[in-house]
């Protein structure tokens, strides 16, 4: 770790230290004006090769970095804790500090020391705060995932007379790739397109942050950040949004709703904010109306491990599964498509149609790859450049990204007929300027170093000025070769060298055996000592520093014309921004499309047929993430149909009782249904023989148990608050995959919770649903739910244990085998002869009541009314029925059996 010390006396104006006597120094006046106009972000001062924290933060950072805290001088009585973290490795400190949830306002010198110093000794060196570093405002490569957007999002509430009512405005933007959204909800919704946006950063006005109502929902999000009220103004909104985009009107942008243009305002206003000055340019907001996407509440979302497991990472995800995309940015907008699936049939097979073509044409479809593997990330190329934070790589990136899009667009000429999709992003590819890709190739050298400081970019002879300052400079190195030889020769040392380092410059070094000669009679004369080490000794001569400023001289004027012509080329390359940004999602979706097909062709999926009915028919379905794990095992996965549409004479779609032991694949099953439909919805092929997805509006899963203890809920109640979220809201294009409802409570209580859900599902919700239990007793439902489907997973008994055979057919399973999966799991043997013995008993004692029974006895309510479930007194005739079923006549005296009488008499209503 390094650990900062005080930067060298040359570097700073300021290191006379009055501190030491406790007044307050100007450096530290400085500093203390920056901190509090920065509220609640660590401030980096910088100071020489440093930036240094003071006070709390100090202490903050060194804590979260494991930094040495140090001191330097005193304020108010009091040492400042001090740490710092050097300027070329900041980028490491910074990605740690935001991934801990911290905000930074990087504070440069504006001035070197020495302009400072032409202002009087003890003048301070001029900083100015550059920029904000927040979770949600990052360009910068290392500290971003190439393969996820970084998304901040702004949210503006409007309330209702009833919290029901609130209305929500949400706009949310990656500054890395220029992409910007906006749409409208219902607050009851926000929970669900937050999980699916999942931003980096979220901003709020103080209001909403300290609103109880939200505050739960503020915890499950990686950073919410308070901020002013004027940032979320409505009033201003419309100025702030056309002063952005340096237009006189909204129009252009479409219709948006007050609250979308609010949270816009707040989310470009917030973002000018970090940027200080600099302006990032910003795709128009592209506005998302209600219910084009597939609605997916966050708790479903989690449960099908769709873009993360359960336990958080990215592999074991659906999307890690599917994801053969060659490019960050195909890879970030499959994740884009995986958690945002379509409702609208026509687009789905329009990008269904481009998917078909490349799992057909192989040879297009691998070239194409070939190419995108090379093609760079244009975007976030150009979000550097556009923040003055980029380099000549970016710059390259962008002429690399023109010429890969010649070389797609000649591919793809060799092709007869171009889906829609595929021939929009044919449009797209040709629009950046071909001329801006040869200026650029003119201007850059081959070899290309990472930043612009560096210098020795520009190609030869770009331009004459440039040339002749680099041969000015070169020839004075020439002549530094040549003095070095005729020193060795003057004073005989064969050895002598002419060095150059930061601190001395340029400097002549001999080894210690030889210093003394050069610092005596004659030689002293020219040779003038400057630095004794170990093992040499180092002079200068006037002469050599003569030579110093001229080559200094010109290659700092040959830096300043390269970094002119930097800043031409980056003018261009901004000025060109819409254009290569629609060459970017050109590629990203080409790259998307073409991964899709190679999936579709190495898994051998199939092409869905997505229509508005609401039908939901597959055969052969399989799960595409356990069929690859058990691939790599060399384990078949057996293939499943499943039926949920109406039948011939229904209106609305099917649910699927499914009954079968433990680890016979029953979760396995319902959750491949829910993963077909998503992926047919965001236009990929799926894993079927055949499915046939009626449009699924909203998904729900209920799977499994977790306790969500951060929140304050049990396991139970977390599985009673998703089951009711499914139960008031899944309507008829829902589906619904609910795993074992009411496991959490006792069985009776489990039981009735569970038969009333299915009940409230075929009767009130009217959805196709995928229902599995080990409650046998449900399956008698059927009898009286026309719609209700039995279903179960297939096992053979054998010598005592159980065969899975992972196949689901009609019918319902009468037992669980809980026994024999407890056995196989190693349970003491001594533990399952005793639970068999157990089992025996309670079996026995069950026998007579049978489930059928209780279907008949307990006949459908159609929907309740309140009256008919809230608890009632019991009438005359249940008191007298329960006191004749308490009398035993066999048991009784005569006398006994006359007061009984007398008791019955008297419950008789008056
Ligand atoms: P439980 O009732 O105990 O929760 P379950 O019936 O839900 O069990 P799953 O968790 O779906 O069972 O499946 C258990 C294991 O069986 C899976 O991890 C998988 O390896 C395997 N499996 C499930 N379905 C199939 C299938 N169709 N083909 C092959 N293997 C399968």
């Amino acid at each position: 770790m390094t650990i900062h010390s005080t930067p060298p006396a040359s570097q700073t104006a300021e290191t006379t230290s009055p501190e030491a006597v406790g007044r307050v120094t100007p450096m530290m006046e400085q500093y203390l004006e920056i901190k509090a106009a920065n509220p609640g972000l660590l401030l980096f001062y910088r100071m020489g090769d440093f930036y240094e924290l003071f006070f709390e933060d100090a202490e903050i950072a060194s804590r979260a970095l494991g930094i040495t805290l140090t001191k330097r001088g005193k304020h108010a009585g009091e040492d400042i804790p001090m740490c710092g973290v050097p300027v070329e490795r900041s980028d490491d400190y910074l990605h740690r500090l935001i991934a801990l949830g911290h905000r930074v306002a990087v504070c440069e010198q504006t001035e070197n020391p020495a302009e400072a110093r032409k202002r009087g000794n003890k003048s301070v060196v001029r900083r100015d705060v550059v920029r904000l570093v927040t979770p949600g405002t990052l360009t910068e490569d290392n500290l971003l995932d190439a393969k996820a957007n970084n998304y901040l999002l702004a949210i503006a509430r409007a309330r209702a007379s009833s919290s029901a009512g609130d209305r929500v405005g949400l706009a949310w933007i990656d500054i890395s790739t220029a992409e910007f959204s906006v749409t409208e909800c219902g607050a009851a919704e926000l929970g669900a397109t937050l999980a699916r946006i999942n931003p980096n950063e979220v901003i709020v006005t103080d209001a909403l942050y300290s609103d109880p109502e939200l505050s739960s929902l503020f915890r499950t999000l990686a950073a919410v950040t308070p901020v002013t009220r004027d940032i979320f103004d409505a009033a201003t909104a419309e100025r702030r949004l056309c002063d952005y985009f340096a237009v006189a009107t909204m129009d252009g942008f479409g219709a948006m709703s007050r609250l979308e243009a609010t949270a816009a305002a707040a989310a470009v206003t917030y973002v000018d904010r970090t940027q200080v000055g600099k302006h990032l340019p910003l795709s128009p907001p592209a506005r998302e109306a209600a219910g084009t996407t597939m609605a997916i509440d966050p708790a479903t979302r989690a449960n099908l491990e769709l873009t993360r497991t359960l336990a958080g990472e990215r592999r074991g995800s659906l999307l890690d599964a599917i994801d053969c995309t060659v490019t960050a940015a195909g890879s970030r907008s499959l994740a884009q498509r995986l958690s945002a699936p379509l409702t609208d049939s026509t687009t789905i097979s329009h990008r269904l149609d481009a998917a078909a073509m490349f799992a057909e044409d192989s040879a297009a479809r691998d070239d194409l790859r070939g190419i995108l593997r090379a093609a760079p990330d244009i975007s976030r190329a150009l979000a550097r450049l556009s923040v003055g934070r980029g380099g000549p790589r970016d710059l390259a990136a962008l002429r690399d990204g023109i010429l890969a899009a010649d070389k797609i667009l000649d591919r793809l000429a060799r092709i007869e007929k171009l889906p829609r999709d595929i021939a929009l992003a044919v449009d797209a590819l040709r629009r950046p300027s071909r001329d801006l890709a040869q200026e650029f190739s003119r201007g850059l050298a081959d070899e290309l170093p990472l930043f612009k400081r560096d210098g020795g970019f520009v190609r030869a002879s770009y331009e004459a000025a440039l040339d002749e300052t680099r041969n000015l400079r070169d020839a004075s190195r020439l002549v530094v070769a040549a003095m070095q030889a005729r020193y060795a020769d003057d004073t005989g040392i064969k050895g002598l060298k002419i060095r150059h380092n930061n601190v001395l410059g340029y400097f002549v070094e001999v080894t210690a055996q030889h210093g003394d000669k050069l610092m005596t009679a004659p030689l002293n004369t020219t040779f003038i000592h400057r630095q004794t080490l170990a093992g040499q000794v180092r002079f200068t001569t006037t002469e050599l520093g003569e030579i110093e400023a001229k080559i200094a001289n010109a290659g700092d004027r040959a830096l300043g014309l390269e970094l002119e012509i930097f800043d031409k080329l980056c003018a261009q390359a901004v000025t060109a921004g819409d254009d290569l940004r629609s060459a970017a999602h050109a590629f990203a979706l080409l790259d998307v499309t073409t991964a899709l097909a190679k999936l579709a062709v190495d898994e051998n999926y199939t092409r869905p047929v997505v229509d508005n009915s609401l039908k939901f028919s597959i055969e052969g379905g399989r799960h595409p993430v356990v069929e690859q794990a058990l691939k790599r095992d060399g384990q078949p996965f057996i293939a499943n149909a499943c039926d949920l549409s109406p039948g011939p004479s229904q209106s609305s779609g099917q649910i699927w009782l499914l009954t079968g032991p433990n680890m016979a694949g029953k979760s396995t099953f319902l959750r491949q249904n829910a993963l077909i439909a998503l992926m047919a919805q965001i236009g990929s092929f799926v894993p079927a023989k055949l499915a046939h997805i009626g449009i699924v509006d909203r998904l729900f899963s209920r799977v499994g148990a977790a306790d969500d203890l951060a929140r304050g809920r049990s396991t139970f109640m977390v599985e009673m608050v998703e089951t009711a979220a499914i139960l008031n809201q899944a309507g008829e294009r829902a589906l619904v995959i609910l795993d074992e409802i009411g496991r959490g409570t006792s069985t009776f209580d489990g039981l009735s919770i569970a038969w009333a859900s299915i009940e409230h599902l075929h009767e009130s919700n009217r959805c196709r649903a995928l229902f599995a239990t080990h409650y046998h007793e449900l399956t008698a439902l059927s009898a009286n739910l026309p719609r209700l489907f039995n279903a179960t997973v297939r096992v053979k008994e054998w010598q005592g244990d159980v065969v899975f055979l992972h196949e689901v057919l009609p019918g319902s399973a009468d037992r669980s085998y809980g026994i024999q999966v407890a056995k196989l799991a190693g349970l003491p043997a001594a533990v399952v002869a005793r639970a068999k013995s157990v089992l025996a008993k309670l079996e026995a004692q069950d026998r007579g009541t049978t489930a059928r029974a209780l279907a008949d006895d307990l006949p459908l309510f159609a929907v309740p009314s309140r009256a008919a479930v809230e608890p009632q007194p019991p009438s005359a005739a249940d008191q007298l029925a329960e006191a004749l079923s308490a009398i035993h006549p066999d048991e009784m005296s005569p006398r006994e059996a006359l007061d009984a009488l007398y008791a019955l008499k008297a419950k008789l209503p008056k």
